[in-house]
């Protein structure tokens, strides 16, 4: 089994601040709210402990009605007045956390949206976000046990302070002369003894169970298969759409009831024996030395009282105190000890939280131009992915016309899609440069980069959202100038049909009178979406791969009216598609091996272009021959 690497308290201490002050960003107050909660409700069980002992002496002793009386309204009236307080705190504190929990994934996104897209791409760092939202789902590891464990020091140390204000004069009040033998117990030896007993409960237990939770810990890295295919088979069926017709026809159901069957958590698994076994006998032996010591201070406590030392109200007093007191340390200690086990979690967040921004930010601002002049070109560019050894881009040279229209063909894999994302600096090139009017895009604000272009990718995101937010991107927005990108991207006539209009929720996710769209519908969306951004760059990614013969034409006829005066960038492997285009660039294995307007390529009879011309030319015919 692997051990979690040890970490010192100091570095747990440091890592829980941080990871206190990160909390704190997105719940501001939340665990402000716990402490002043957590303080009342410790000391609030001493308040009334204090006062029936008073009651109970009173009782016991010269049972005065008046004081009685007072005793009895005393204790009624503070009781009222402490849970009332500990009620307002209560809500307070549970708004806060209700806030926490919808806020604090706030914290991954944010990373995920600020690292180097390279970076987020990674198998590594996807890995590395798996195993964290694995081990927080598997037991709450990570972020989750920050409010518990404010919740339990801050409970516990005002505890152990109550409890030792109350206990102080158990040791103080002598046992009266007259008593005999029991006199003994005023002996500084008893002191010392009840001490060392009230030092064994509090660290025998909490050293015990500490043991266990580490062992627990230790666990993650084996269980993390099974909560990788818990989570993956689990909402196979019932939340992804896109999945269930293939799991039908193809019974791939047997497959996941197959991974069921592996006994990762069930009985029978390492997992449930280590805890039938060593954890279970860990937490039992703690518990049982616990009561065992607590018994012997309960001995002392009633010997005192038989010797007189104090009265009967008394006993309950110091009972309540010492067993509260002892809760209290472990408590304390146990939650350093959880905390420990914790930060080897909270490290793993934190590998990830600190993942550092290596590409270079450039602070140049673009140019506002009303003419939309911006020159790009690719000078000499050249690219590998991370970790691959094969040149997705080589030498590739290009320069956008502006207010053309560009199409880039090739067969799949020739480095069309790796382009685009060079152009829109998700990666750096290795050798060559991207050049913005004459300057490096490195050397320009990204923000401000990326305002010059719209894109429809391939795998492009629709949300569950009313239509208009998903076409600006916002929740607030021009209405007439969505309507107008819907109706130039091809989607007023179904826009027409929708009750709603723009506030039509798209999708049943969210809302049950959700509007499902088709592949192509969605197309268009996203279309009219880069559409309201107007910026001077529009490139669309096979835009027309959902699309139907009547609708791709359409995109077609209209595509001089979308692109106005924008710089078009239009991906296609279907080569009839790009036709229209002012020139097309065909890539070949990561190059630009020919340039041209349709025609020129047409008439290079050796090309690459010509031979992918015939190639489709007579996939359609024999299409269209086979439907005759
Ligand atoms: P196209 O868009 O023309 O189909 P791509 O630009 O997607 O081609 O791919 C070009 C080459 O880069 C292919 O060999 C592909 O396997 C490789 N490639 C694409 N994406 C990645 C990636 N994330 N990591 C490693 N290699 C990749």
């Amino acid at each position: 089994m692997k051990k979690t690497n040890f970490i010192s308290i100091q570095d747990t201490i440091a890592i829980h601040l941080r990871a206190a002050k990160d909390v704190n960003k997105v719940a501001p107050g939340f665990l402000f709210a716990i402490s002043l909660y957590s303080i009342v409700k410790a000391i609030s069980p001493y308040a009334t402990i204090w006062m029936s002992a008073q009651l109970i002496n009173e009782l016991a002793g010269l049972r005065r009605p008046e004081v009685l009386g007072q005793w009895v309204m005393m204790i009624i009236g503070v009781t009222v007045v402490i849970e009332l307080i500990k009620a307002v705190l209560e809500r307070w504190q549970n708004v806060k956390e209700s806030l926490f929990y919808s806020q604090y994934q706030i914290l991954y996104s944010d990373k995920f949206l600020s690292m180097d897209f390279a970076d987020s791409d990674k198998q590594e760092t996807r890995d590395l976000f798996t195993q964290i939202l694995q081990s927080s789902n598997w037991a709450g590891w990570g972020y989750n046990y920050l409010s518990m464990y404010v919740c339990w020091s801050v409970e516990a140390i005002a505890g152990i302070l109550g409890a030792l204000v109350l206990t102080i004069s158990l040791f103080t009040q002598k046992v009266p002369e007259s008593a005999g033998s029991l006199t003994l117990l005023n002996h500084p030896l008893f002191v010392v003894g009840i001490f060392g007993i009230l030092l064994m409960i509090t660290m025998v237990g909490p050293a015990l169970s500490g043991k266990a939770t580490s062992i627990w810990g230790d666990m993650a890295e084996e269980s993390r298969l099974g909560n990788r295919m818990f989570s993956h088979f689990q909402w196979y069926l019932t939340e992804n759409k896109e999945k269930a017709m293939d799991i039908r026809m193809y019974h791939q159901l047997d497959i996941s009831e197959h991974y069921s069957t592996i006994p990762m958590f069930g009985v029978g698994s390492h997992y449930a024996k280590l805890c039938a076994t060593t954890i279970g006998g860990y937490i039992g032996l703690g518990r049982a030395m616990s009561a065992i010591l607590s018994g012997v201070v309960y001995v002392f406590v009633c010997l005192k009282a038989l010797g007189g030392a104090f009265g009967i109200g008394s006993v309950t007093q110091y009972v309540s105190a010492v067993t509260n007191l002892t809760g209290n340390v472990s408590t304390l200690l146990q939650t350093v000890s959880h905390m420990r086990t914790n930060a080897g979690f909270l490290k793993r967040v934190y590998e990830f939280m600190d993942i550092p921004n290596s590409m270079y930010q450039g602070s140049l601002t673009t140019e506002k131009r009303a003419d939309r002049n911006y020159e790009v070109e690719f000078r000499d560019v050249s690219f590998k992915y991370p970790g691959s050894e094969l040149w997705a881009l080589r030498h590739v040279n290009m320069k956008f016309k502006v207010g053309k229209r560009l199409a880039i063909v090739g067969e799949n894999g020739s480095g069309k899609t790796t382009f685009i994302k060079l152009l829109c600096r998700l990666y750096d090139p290795q050798e060559g440069q991207i050049l913005l009017n004459g300057i490096d895009i490195r050397k320009y604000r990204y923000d401000d980069y990326m305002n010059i272009f719209s894109v429809v990718f391939q795998d492009f995101q629709l949300i569950c959202q009313p239509l208009g937010a998903n076409v600006a991107g916002s929740m607030k927005y021009d209405r007439e100038r969505v309507f107008k990108a819907l109706k130039d991207a091809g989607f007023e006539e179904r826009l027409a049909t929708m009750e709603k209009g723009l506030d039509t929720m798209l999708y049943k996710d969210l809302s049950e009178d959700g509007v499902d769209v088709s592949g192509g519908e969605a197309q268009k969306i996203a279309i009219a979406r880069a559409l309201y951004k107007d910026a001077p760059f529009i490139i669309l990614d096979e835009p027309t791969a959902s699309l139907d013969p009547i609708a791709e034409a359409e995109i077609y006829s209209k595509f001089n009216d979308i692109a106005t005066d924008k710089t078009a960038i239009y991906i296609s492997h279907r080569l009839s598609s790009c036709k229209f285009c002012d020139e097309i660039a065909v890539f070949h294995d990561g190059a630009v091996i020919q340039q041209g307007t349709h025609a020129e390529l047409l008439a290079q009879k050796d090309g690459k272009y010509h031979e992918l011309w015939n190639a489709q030319a007579k996939y359609y015919t024999e299409t269209q021959k086979n439907v005759k």
